[in-house]
Parts: structure tokens; sequence; C-alpha cells
């Protein structure tokens, strides 16, 4: 764990172990935090809050770009892929990018701090001046899925300690490693001690825990629909802000007016991206049935392109699944989609040979005309499914686009104006894209409706979810 400014190992802890899920080696020993280790981080981030909050802007802006700068430095930024990529799996090029994504979020959100404003209003009749202040809110919690650690991490502790708000985090017991070595360079970069502490251990235990404490003033989650609502009930007991970011199962609507061997060489790299394991990559792709063959074909044409292996290997562009159990999901998957008649076009399996026998791999899969019952359109399909249907024309793909309880992100693949506006006003979606899919800047609010959750990460508005608006009215 990492409290106080300094790394803290329990005397006597329960522990877990973080595996690498390419070679199924053990990397490392963690600690699980007891309530007490937990109270110990909340008490920690609560001395830490005022002399932070007092600072201005500015002077946290400073703190938080040195943070940017001293991952810039490739020796530092190298050195967080690698354990990446060793504890998630993903390959090299994309542990690199994930932590880029970091940079960039500081970069975005320490240049804001010189727009940051309050209102002033006058009121004559009352003869009256009225303005607002804005107060961070505490301690705030980031509780971390394991697909995308540290950006998500960014999105949510930036903005927080920004406003002056101090951070406790808990990562995902998969991936706690690359956390806690971003903890100790924040700190090597000036961040004070206690400002940001990590907690390692399980979910449910911890997580109740700082729902119901005072101390904490807002949980941000970012995690499974089912541990987001409970996570969701816990804090309403308290009456505490949340901000859920869930799974999604993202549509993706392919017309028929587009360059349908770049769309689908596109749809192949946003899909098959982190092994499959993003919330928002494109997880039920609907075709219009005129060109639905060509589509197919171009798909498994880039998929028999992707090599399959260890993420460290620069050669790599797909790893293994992160654990065990993403594995057997998959497998899963498959069976009951054949049993529901559908046609598995590609991989499907767990491939074969010594380099994947230890670790948790499955081959890039494509599967097509699976019906609307299926687990594969109705649940969250976390791995490289490729899932592809065929639709008569745009009323009945932005149909079947809906028709699911995930409200993410979706994408309209067209040429025709008119065809993108109804996609962008019709999808029920927190994220539109138009002839692309997975694209997220920092400017851009990000997040989803209906079962992904609430609340925003990124993007201007997001600074206000870490504030508390004061109304002062000044009478002379
Ligand atoms: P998960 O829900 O299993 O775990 C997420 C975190 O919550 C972990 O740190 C875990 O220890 C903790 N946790 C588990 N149960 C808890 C509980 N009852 N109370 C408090 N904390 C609890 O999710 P995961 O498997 O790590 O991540 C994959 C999921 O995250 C997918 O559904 C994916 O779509 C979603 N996700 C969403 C977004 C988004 O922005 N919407 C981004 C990335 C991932």
């Amino acid at each position: 764990m990492f409290i106080g400014g300094e790394k803290y190992n329990p005397i006597q802890a329960e522990t877990f172990d973080v595996i690498n899920p390419a070679t199924g080696e053990l990397i490392e020993t963690v600690s699980s935090a007891s309530s007490d280790d937990v109270e110990k981080a909340i008490q920690s981030c609560a001395d830490a809050f005022n002399p932070w909050s007092q600072k201005s802007y500015a002077e946290r802006a400073a703190v938080l770009s040195e943070i940017s700068t001293v991952l810039k430095e490739k020796e530092y930024l190298e050195k967080l892929a690698v354990t990446l990529t060793k504890e998630q799996g993903k390959p090299l090029t994309e542990s690199r990018r994930e932590i880029e994504g970091v940079i960039g979020v500081i970069d975005y959100f320490t240049g804001l701090s010189s727009s940051l404003h309050t209102d002033f209003f006058e009121n004559k009749n009352n003869q009256s001046y009225s303005f607002t202040l804005k107060k961070p809110l505490g301690v705030c919690v980031s509780i971390l899925p394991w697909n995308m650690p540290t950006l998500i991490l960014s999105w949510q502790m930036i903005p927080a300690l920004l406003t002056g708000n101090t951070c406790l985090v808990k990562p995902s017991s998969v991936c706690p490693l690359t956390i806690l070595e971003l903890a100790a360079l924040f700190h090597q970069a000036g961040l004070p001690a206690g400002v940001f502490n990590v907690v390692t251990g399980s979910g449910e235990k911890i997580g109740s825990q700082l729902a119901a404490s005072p101390a904490v003033r807002k949980i941000s989650f970012t995690g499974s629909v089912d541990a987001g609502r409970s996570i969701g009930v816990e804090a309403a007991k308290y009456n505490k802000r949340v901000t859920l970011e869930l799974g999604g199962s993202d549509a993706m609507i392919v017309c028929d007016d587009v360059d349908i061997r770049d769309c689908a060489s596109k749809a192949v790299q946003t899909k098959f991206f982190n092994g499959g394991q993003a919330c928002i990559s494109p997880k039920r792709i609907y075709v219009f049935e005129s060109v639905f063959d060509q589509f197919v074909q171009a798909v498994l044409e880039s998929v028999s392109k992707i090599r399959l292996g260890n993420g460290l290997s620069e050669k790599t562009t797909m790893g293994p699944l992160s654990s065990a159990g993403g594995q057997k999901q998959m497998i899963e998957f498959v069976a009951s989609a054949k049993a529901e008649g559908a046609k598995i076009l590609a991989g499907g399996k767990i491939p074969e040979g010594d380099e994947f026998k230890n670790g948790y791999f499955f081959e890039p899969t494509v599967i097509t005309n699976v019906p609307p019952s299926s687990g594969l359109l109705k649940e969250e399909v976390f791995g490289p499914i490729m899932v592809i249907n065929p639709v008569s024309d745009l009323d009945e793909a932005i149909f079947e686009a809906n028709h699911s309880d995930f409200g993410l992100g979706a994408s309209i693949w067209t040429n025709d104006i008119r065809r993108a506006k109804r996609g962008f006003e019709e999808l029920e979606a927190g994220i539109v894209w138009v002839n692309q899919h997975t694209k997220v800047l920092p400017e851009l609010p990000f997040g989803g409706v209906k079962d992904s959750g609430f609340g925003r990460e990124n993007g201007y508005e997001s600074l206000n979810d870490y504030l508390e608006t004061k109304t002062v009215v000044f009478k002379f």
C-alpha cells in the first residue's frame, strides 16, 4: 500500500498474488488492507486536506504539472508501461499509449486552472451583491478496474486534486502494481504526503467501509454494473456523491455508403484493442445486409493479421485476457453461441502451442448471425469476441442498438449526413461517434446512460463534481 507519502506494509496482513496473465507466473504478493489500514489511509488523506485545499489552483496545478514532466521522462514511462503489461497483459505499445493518455489528462486539467471561475450577481431591489464560492469536498475515493487502470485513475484523480481534494485510491486486485509505482512517482514529483494514498485488497470489504466513513465525501467508481450498483446503494445511505462508470455493450452501425474495407479494418482495430477488454469497444456490430458479406470477409482478413502473444514482445498486437475468469467467460460465450446456432467464423478457442499454455489466451473470435436473445448481445462481452449481425435498414439498426440495458458508447458509419444525424440524435448512449469508435479525449465528457452508470468524467464540467458551490449573499 502507499499511505502518508511512503510505502506501507502492515506486519500481519492477509495477502493476494498478482499473476502475469501471459505466463501464469507470480509477479508480486500484495497486502490486503484490514479495516485498521483503511482507517489509517482515510485519516492520512483527511489530515492532508487542509494544507492542500488552501493552496491556490495555480500552486496545485504547478505540482501536478511536475508529475506530468516526470512521466514524460522516457525511463519512467517505459518502466510503468512494462509493469502494466506484465500485470495486465496488454501489448507494450498499448501500455505506453495508456501512460501517455495520463500525461494528456494532467496537461489538459492543469491548463484549465487559470480559467476556473465563480458567479457574481447584483440585486438592486434587495440592495445586495451575491456571489458563489467553489469549495473542495474533502477526501475523494477512487475505485478502479483492471482494464485501463492508470488512465481511469487520472480521469478521477487529476480533477479531484486540482480542485483541492485529497484522494484515496483502491486499485483492482488484478492490477495494483502500476498504481503503486505511480503513487511513488507522484510523491517523488512533489505531491505532499497524504494527498494521494493507495489501499489494496478486497473491493467488497474496503468499498463498504469507504462508503460508510464520514470523512469520505465522494466515491468515483469504475467497474462492473453489479459492483457499481452496490456502491451506489451504500453511498446513498450516507448521502455521499458518486460517479458510476460501468459496463457497456456498444453498438456499431455500418451503413451501405462507406468504404467497407476501411470500416472493417477500423472495427477490428478498436474491437481487439486491449484484447476486447474495453468498456467502449464495439461489442455489437450491425451491418446493412447489402454489404454484410463484404464486411465480414474484410473483417476476417484483418483478424488473420492479429499477432497473439506475450505483450512484452514488440511483435505482439494482442495479449491474453487479464484473468483466468475472463478466459473462462469467453469459452462459455462461444459454447452458448454454438448451441444457439450462431456461426463461429474465426477463433473460438484457446490457442495451441507452448507460448500459450500457461497464460489466459483466447483466439480473436468472429461470430455472426447471433439471435437477439443470446447472452452475446444481452450481456457485456469483455474479451476478444466480435459479434456481427445483418440488419435490413437504419430503422432496424437503431432499434437493435437501443435494445440493450447498456448505454455507454455507440457509433454510426456513414457518409450520409441525414443518417449521421439520426444516429447521434436517436442512439441511446453517453457518447456517439460518427465514422469512428472509441476515440476519447480529456476535454470531452465521458460516461454512460441506463445501466452504464451516471455522472461524467473528463471535460470542464467534471471539475464541478469535485466542488461544492457555496452561495454568499452580501447586503449593504
Ligand atoms: P469490478 O466491478 O469487478 O471491479 C472494479 C473495482 O471495484 C475493483 O477495484 C474491485 O475490487 C472493486 N469492487 C468489486 N466489488 C465491489 C464492491 N461491492 N464494492 C466496492 N468495490 C468493489 O470490475 P472489473 O472487472 O475490474 O472491470 C471491468 C468492468 O469495468 C467492465 O464492466 C467494464 O465495462 C467496466 N469499465 C467501465 C468503464 C467506464 O468508464 N464506463 C471503464 C473501464 C471499465
